[in-house]
């Protein structure tokens, strides 16, 4: 910022007074597993993860979830904190962020049903739907010693150094299974009335306060919408929320639907902010400072939810995976400049679910900064990088940044395929991923040569040391008679408008793309956006509902807007390889749209009738006017022959490298780990 300007974001910026102790700003980086906390030598690395978003300026962040029992644990091998001599690892975190000016609180986190082993333990033996383990029903001793293990817990976790804890209770964990009656069937001091249901948490708060004395955070995780028909009501959520204030909470964070539950919360379709109106809805009854969440990604959106007063402070987790320096950038008001959280997922979450360390597919750094740095180079070399998709962008960014210098050709526009991506529903957040490294490759000082297809002659003149090939991919065409039917597009004349589709389509190929092209098929548009959305998900936004959810007969099942079929060859479960943890809401979306998926087919040819098909050993005809081809894709990579027939260095990245089972995600890392060697 230069000085005399106004500040970009005066409302982010304020402190936040909290009696004890003052933070330095409305911006709290929200509890995130990032696999570090469950790995050997994983802490040193998680202190350095934590310590570069610390010295950025966030205002407070929150660690992964630590169990405080045995039983608590999410799988066996995740953390807990119970004893002295666990203290160690904790005090290098809360070390690493002292030094670099933060703050840290420790969320503790008993995964209750949730847990996934057999010692999981909740207030009923009642199993999660997403679980295959029935949890035993907790004694009345074993609630006893649960809350004095996190009274213990949150104790050393003032010993190791942490500003406070946050004592997770939402999104379905153990203390948000006492409070509802769905998880919840007890009928001794622990169940039955709300009184008796929210005990568990509010001594939980209470005997912590007490311990911990008065001048420790501790923040209380609300679940101020269960989005289950048996949740807590309005009225509910009110009375908790005063009552932990009461017990001594410091402040309240805003969680929203349990894990069971399918409705989505942040995935890239919700839209962004969407749930922030129950946060405001309770803030007026509420004392202390407020926490909203959820699907916030910009300084901008933030600084509107502090200005209309709907929250006291803003959480936002996955956007600190994207961009470290989120907040600096904020404070200088280069917004313009910030790396966006997509709500992918792909990077981390879906990693994490398959215990891989987390990482962001937009900035492949995240989670390895002690591993990826990208050091100045002491020789200078001439980079041309050709293709500026997701591999190309990243990768001429990087290197300049580097210090090299980088001249780069795109034939048609920056993005790549990210900019057929864009256009699906849900997925328009890809136009901020090349806008960041639009703006960054200019920063950089990268040479860019827009709309130009450049030849191995003019490549080869151009005498660089080194030639990065980032041309990606080419459709595949499968070989069916008919194939070269006027009813057969390719998805990109499909998703690009070039080519008009029918009443009834067919889509050879059932992965990332074919899922894409029948969500963008399917969809109607809306001007009553993001009403719209809530109406699909079921959920209810007027504050007289009983549970935020509308009636069955309420919910605008939105039917697509032609009849589709969805096909694969493979006998195998349509949309298997989406994202774990958003390949449901596609596969979901497009039954409610009533989406055809077809496995087990074999095509036998494409005419003027449709697509005739064989399922089961019987003949069919899919009686459809359009069949669009998404049947997967083959690597675009003439160039790199060219070049290295004539002795030079080539390096090839992305699709143009390897199509297969090549996404955004892994062309992105592929991208950043070849710059930082070159
Ligand atoms: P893909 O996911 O590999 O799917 C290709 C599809 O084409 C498969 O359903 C395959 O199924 C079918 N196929 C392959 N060869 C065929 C042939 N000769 N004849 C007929 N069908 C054939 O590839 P994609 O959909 O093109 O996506 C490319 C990459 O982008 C993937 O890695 C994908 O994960 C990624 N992507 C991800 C997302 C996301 O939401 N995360 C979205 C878009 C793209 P059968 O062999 O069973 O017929």
């Amino acid at each position: 910022m230069l000085s005399g300007q106004p500040e970009p974001y005066p409302h982010l910026f304020q402190p936040l007074e909290l009696g004890f102790t003052r933070l330095p700003n409305r911006v709290l980086m929200g509890s995130m597993h990032t696999g570090l906390e469950d790995v050997r030598g994983g802490y040193e690395k998680l202190a350095a993860f934590y310590a570069e978003r610390a010295a950025a300026g966030v205002g407070l962040i929150v660690t992964g979830g630590v169990s405080p029992t045995f039983r608590g644990r999410l799988a066996l091998t995740a953390s807990q904190l119970s004893y002295r001599w666990q203290l160690g690892k904790h005090k290098c975190l809360t070390k690493a962020v002292h030094a670099a000016g933060g703050r840290l609180c420790l969320q503790l986190l008993h995964a209750g049903r949730y847990a996934m082993h057999p010692f999981a333990l909740a207030p009923s033996a009642i199993r999660a739907p997403i679980s295959p383990i029935t949890p035993r029903a907790m004694s009345a001793r074993q609630i006893e010693t649960t809350i004095a293990a996190f009274v213990r817990s949150a104790e050393l976790a003032r010993e190791a150094g942490y500003d406070g804890v946050e004592v997770m209770g939402s999104e379905g964990y153990l203390i948000n299974e006492f409070l509802c009656a769905h998880s919840n069937q007890r009928d001794d001091d622990w169940g039955g009335d709300f009184a008796r249901r929210s005990r568990f948490a509010l001594e939980i708060v209470r005997r912590m306060r007490e311990r911990v004395g008065d001048d420790f955070i501790i923040i209380y995780r609300l679940s101020l919408l269960d989005l289950l028909p048996d949740g807590s009501d309005w009225h509910e959520v009110e009375q908790l929320a005063g009552a932990a204030e009461d017990a001594g909470a410091t402040m309240i964070n805003s969680g929203f639907g349990w894990h069971e539950v399918r409705i989505p919360t942040i995935a890239a379709s919700v839209p962004r902010a969407a749930f922030v109106f129950a946060s405001a809805r309770l803030k007026s009854r509420l004392r202390i400072p407020l926490i909203t969440s959820n699907r916030i990604n910009t300084p901008e959106l933030a600084e509107n939810i502090l200005a209309n007063g709907q929250a006291d402070m803003v959480s936002m987790a996955r956007p600190f995976l994207a961009d470290s320096e989120f907040m600096r950038k904020a404070a200088q008001g280069r917004a313009a400049s910030i790396n966006t959280c997509i709500a992918c997922n792909q990077g981390c979450l879906d990693r994490v679910f398959k215990k891989q360390r987390a990482t962001c597919m937009v900035n492949p750094r995240a989670g390895y900064e002690t591993e990826l740095n990208y050091v100045k180079t002491t020789v200078q070399k001439h980079i041309v990088v050709v293709g500026l998709g997701p591999a190309g962008m990243a990768c001429a960014s990087i290197a300049a940044e580097r210090g090299h210098k980088v001249t780069a050709f795109e034939a048609d526009k920056i993005g790549g395929q990210l900019n057929l991506s864009l256009r699906v529903p849900g997925k328009d957040e890809f136009a901020e991923t090349i806008r960041y490294f639009s703006n960054r490759m200019q920063e950089l000082g990268v040479e860019l040569h827009l709309g130009e297809s450049a030849s191995a002659e003019h490549l080869l003149a151009l005498d660089a040391d080194a030639y990065v090939i980032a041309t990606g991919v080419r459709p595949r065409i499968p070989e069916i008679e008919g194939i070269h039917h006027a009813k057969v597009h390719s998805y990109i004349d499909v998703i690009t408008d070039a080519a008009s589709v029918g009443e009834s389509v067919a889509i050879i190929g059932a992965g990332g793309i074919g899922f894409d092209v029948a969500t963008l098929l399917a969809h109607r548009a809306s001007s009553n956006w993001p009403e719209q959305w809530y109406v699909q998900w079921g959920i209810d936004v007027d504050e007289t509902s009983q549970h935020a959810l509308l009636e069955a007969a309420e919910v605008d099942v939105v039917r697509a807007a032609r009849k589709i079929y969805l096909c694969q060859r493979s006998s195998e479960k349509p949309g298997k390889h989406l994202g774990k943890t958003t390949g449901w809401i596609h596969r979901l979306s497009l039954r409610r749209a009533g989406v055809v998926m077809l496995n087990g087919v074999r095509y036998q040819r494409i005419d003027d009738a449709g697509l005739h098909i064989i399922k089961n050993q019987v003949a069919a005809i899919l009686p459809v006017d359009t069949v669009v081809v998404c049947a997967g894709q083959l690597p675009n990579n003439q160039l790199a022959e060219q070049l290295q027939r004539h002795g030079k260095t080539v390096h090839l990245i992305g699709g143009a490298r390897k199509a297969v089972e090549l996404d955004a995600e892994a062309a992105i890392r592929q991208a950043a780990m070849l710059a930082r060697d070159l």
